[in-house]
């Protein structure tokens, strides 16, 4: 009899399409002259125009329009010459207009892609570079707030937001896992800080994704039916709600179960995904062309004076710092997350050029002491020439690798220089042979068993006696002439 295929031999395939709200930095409006500055009181930065009262008229921010193409233009879009606004229609109380104004059938970027570097072992067969198509992305305008606080059993509208620029960036489902989700989202990420058109905020909701996901049995073509996820405001909250979401899925398909298209809510405190609405279809929207705006005729001397402006982005640095330094693509992905990690990491090989002992102590170390304070690189309060005055103390033996790590927290804490502090705590490394060989024969003087033990071949106590020459000199003595003067001396014994 043939073996009966059941739901539990099935593996599945995670497929993620991620859609990114970003807000544009301009300092104003996309409709209006209103300020976008965060942060101000409730209603205070609005207008007539932004209020949607009637018969007002828009007019489109330029700045607006050239951060778009920017932004199209590093994530290898083909720019329409010809694109126009259209007017999606919903109630909802934050949207005064009943209606926003956004893109739809002629968006402003279209068919562009986005390199995102793995780490090792995770990669699919395309290397450790895979790229992740951008389907379109375009500009609309933020609705405002909906604010459920105070006392109160009211519910108060904030208005600050409505008609605050956002990109929209639409990927392709060409997402596999949760963990490549996570690292197109730094990417993108990374990539709209470099150009300065986002400050890239997730918790300040400066920098918005939407991730849908489905599964699909391993081998099969036909994509399975998606759940797209909302309220999301942090990294770790994205990775979170997907790895719930995709169990979900996993659990229903197996019990024979079939996933509804629907939008669900991340549920913070529950940890779960919660059902919102069924899934709207575009024809609920009864989109239109917007007929209060002109449609958008971009010609391509813009375009050119406008790519002329780009940096440096993201995957050239990161191709090159892997090329240039011979570093890991990994590290040099890490490294690249931002401009001035990237600067600050050039300036420390300036003056150390040993990349890779550089990029070792910036990933651990330093993006330890910033992760743990919730700092940028900016605040970091070891500027590179001493970083490098550090790792030389290292290298001319006057220090072990050991002493500096605890050298390294000092300096982060108190923004003294390496070779100061290690006067100061004396923690001048011990290579003297004299000083060294003192420190073993007390060691072996008090370890008569385990000498004995080594004598008859359990040689592996190597490691016990360098540790304990080690304790007793805290820390400091040299440990590869350890290492050798401790060879020697239980190598005569033995004989
Ligand atoms: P909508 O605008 O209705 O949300 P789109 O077709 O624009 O729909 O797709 C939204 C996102 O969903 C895109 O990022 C796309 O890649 C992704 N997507 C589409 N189909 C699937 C699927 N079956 N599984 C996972 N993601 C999907
Ligand atoms: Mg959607
Ligand atoms: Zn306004």
């Amino acid at each position: 009899m043939p073996p009966v295929e059941t739901k539990q031999d099935i593996q599945y395939e995670a497929v993620i399409g991620l859609e990114v709200h970003a807000q544009l930095k301009t300092a104003s409006k996309i409709f209006c002259g209103c300020s976008t500055k965060f942060g101000a009181a409730s209603n205070s930065q609005t207008c007539p125009i932004c209020l949607g009262m009637p018969g007002v008229l828009p007019v489109l921010n330029r700045r607006v329009l050239e951060m778009a193409v920017k932004t199209g233009l590093a994530l290898h879009c083909k720019i329409s010459p010809y694109s126009r606004f259209a007017r999606k229609n919903y109630f909802y109380p934050d949207l005064p207009k009943g209606y926003q104004i956004s893109q739809y059938e002629l968006p402003l970027c279209e068919h562009g892609y986005l390199e995102v570097a793995l780490p090792a072992g995770q990669a699919g067969e395309s290397g450790r570079i895979k790229r992740i198509g951008i389907r379109r992305a375009h500009m609309e305008e933020d609705a405002g707030k909906n604010l459920h606080e105070g006392l109160e059993a009211a519910s108060h509208v904030d208005l600050n937001r409505a008609g605050v620029p956002l990109l929209e960036i639409v990927s392709e489902p060409d997402i596999r896992s949760v963990d490549e989700a996570v690292a197109y989202l730094k990417a993108l990420r990374a990539v709209l800080v470099y150009l300065d058109v986002c400050d890239g905020n997730m918790e300040e909701g400066s920098l918005r994704c939407e991730p849908n996901l489905s599964l699909r049995p391993v081998g099969q073509k036909e994509f399975g039916t998606r759940v797209e996820l909302k309220n999301i405001n942090s990294f770790r909250f994205v990775q979170k709600a997907m790895e719930y979401e995709l169990r979900r899925q996993e659990k229903l398909l197996r019990e024979g179960g079939r996933v509804v298209q629907e939008t669900r809510l991340w549920n913070t405190e529950k940890e779960i995904t919660v059902v919102m609405r069924g899934k709207e279809e575009a024809h609920d929207y009864r989109y239109f062309p917007e007929p209060d705006l002109v449609p958008l005729m971009i010609p391509a001397d813009l375009i050119n004076e406008i790519r002329k402006t780009l940096p440096e982005l993201p995957d050239a640095k990161r191709e090159r710092f892997a090329r240039e330094y011979g570093i890991p693509v990994y590290d040099a992905e890490v490294l690249t997350t931002s401009r001035d990690l990237a600067h600050y990491f050039e300036a420390c090989v300036a003056m150390y050029p040993q990349p890779k002992t550089i990029s070792n102590w910036i990933m651990t170390e330093l993006l330890r002491e910033l992760n743990n304070r919730g700092q940028e690189i900016a605040d970091c309060p070891i500027p590179p020439e001493r970083f490098a005055g550090l790792l030389k103390l290292i290298e001319d033996g006057t220090i072990s690798g050991k002493i500096a790590k605890a050298v390294f927290e000092e300096m982060y804490r108190t923004g003294r220089p390496a070779g100061e502090i290690v006067k100061e705590k004396g923690l001048v490394q011990i290579s003297d042979a004299g000083a060294i060989e003192t420190l073993v024969d007390d060691v072996l003087g008090a370890h008569p068993n385990e000498r004995e033990s080594y004598r008859q071949g359990k040689t592996q106590l190597l490691g016990f006696f360098v540790g304990q020459v080690m304790k007793r000199s805290q820390g400091k003595a040299n440990p590869g002439k350890v290492n050798e003067l401790l060879k020697k001396k239980l190598g005569e014994e033995k004989k």
